[in-house]
């Protein structure tokens, strides 16, 4: 799937001034690097059916995100578009290089051939000359893609979140693949959950070290990560320290936090029928505990 993706997008870069178009592998390396970068940074996605032997480009990969979490000291998901232009005051360019290189290399040996002999078809898609640093494709063709990139997208990305389906038990598949072609990836304002919050535990006690947050320092954590939740729900939010926060940012909780988290539910449940209140949020949290959701995604986030 990255492999076509990056030909689409490629199709809208290009000049198509000639017959025949060379497309160099350094250019759908490019490409597949930022695809995995932002799949894996921000999710954490697993590209193949065995987890302990990853595709190698994906390995490359996350050697550059484990890179740049180290020198730039910040453990929060970035799009590879933010981070790509600052690779060289991170002092990153020479990794970034090499991870290049390791990708284009993986592409020549173990890709390029594949996608023309799909089944018993032979797709003349493109000629690949052993050995070459480049494609040739017709221009006709990617005049093709670039009239039609905003369905191929679409396909690609559906067909994408089936794959990562079968080996990917986190929720939201579909969503998390589609939202890497956006600009952004914007996480919505907590605040309104702060009156519920509040309901329980109006001392405002950090879920995570148990001190009182005063209120400039006052911020609201996913206790199952984000990242693997990808969405706002109630029973998954709590108050705790900008710094504890910031601290723990993306990691699998320990069972004793689960077991805090499901005590906090119950009570907050309790606190939202003595105040009568009946809305989205409360039901929400009623099917939460009955499903006790709390351990179900627990357990699936530790997968
Ligand atoms: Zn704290």
């Amino acid at each position: 799937m990255a492999w076509a993706k990056a030909l689409v997008e490629i199709s809208c870069e290009v000049n198509l001034d000639k017959e025949i178009i060379k497309i160099n592998f350094q250019d759908i390396a490019k490409k597949y690097i930022k695809y995995y970068w932002n799949q894996t940074i921000f999710f954490n996605l697993i590209q193949g059916s065995n987890p302990y032997k990853p595709p190698k480009i994906l390995t490359y990969v996350k050697e550059l995100i484990n890179e740049y979490k180290k020198v730039s000291g910040s453990n929060l998901p970035e799009l590879y578009e933010k981070i790509e232009i600052r690779f060289d005051s991170y002092d990153l360019k020479d990794i970034y290089n090499k991870t290049l290189r390791l990708v284009k290399d993986t592409l020549k040996i173990d890709v390029s051939w594949r996608f023309l002999n799909l089944g018993n078809d032979k797709y003349e898609i493109y000629t690949y000359n052993k050995g070459d640093d480049y494609l040739l494709i017709k221009r006709e063709l990617l005049e093709k893609f670039r009239d039609n990139d905003q369905d191929l997208y679409d396909l690609i990305n559906y067909k994408w979140g089936l794959i990562l389906e079968t080996f990917n038990n986190s929720p939201k598949i579909n969503k998390k693949v589609k939202i890497m072609d956006e600009r952004e990836i914007k996480r919505s304002n907590l605040n309104k959950f702060k009156k519920y919050l509040d309901l329980e535990n109006k001392e405002h006690i950090c879920f995570n070290c148990g001190l009182k947050i005063e209120d400039d320092d006052l911020s609201i954590d996913h206790v199952i990560p984000w990242s693997y939740m990808y969405s706002d729900d109630i029973w998954n939010l709590v108050y705790v320290h900008r710094n504890c926060n910031s601290i723990k940012s993306n990691r699998i909780p320990k069972e004793d936090m689960i077991n805090k988290l499901k005590i906090r539910n119950n009570k907050l449940l309790e606190r939202m029928e003595y105040y009568n209140i009946k809305d989205k949020n409360y039901y929400e949290l009623k099917v939460a505990i009955n499903k006790d959701y709390v351990t179900e995604f627990w357990i699936g986030s530790k997968n």
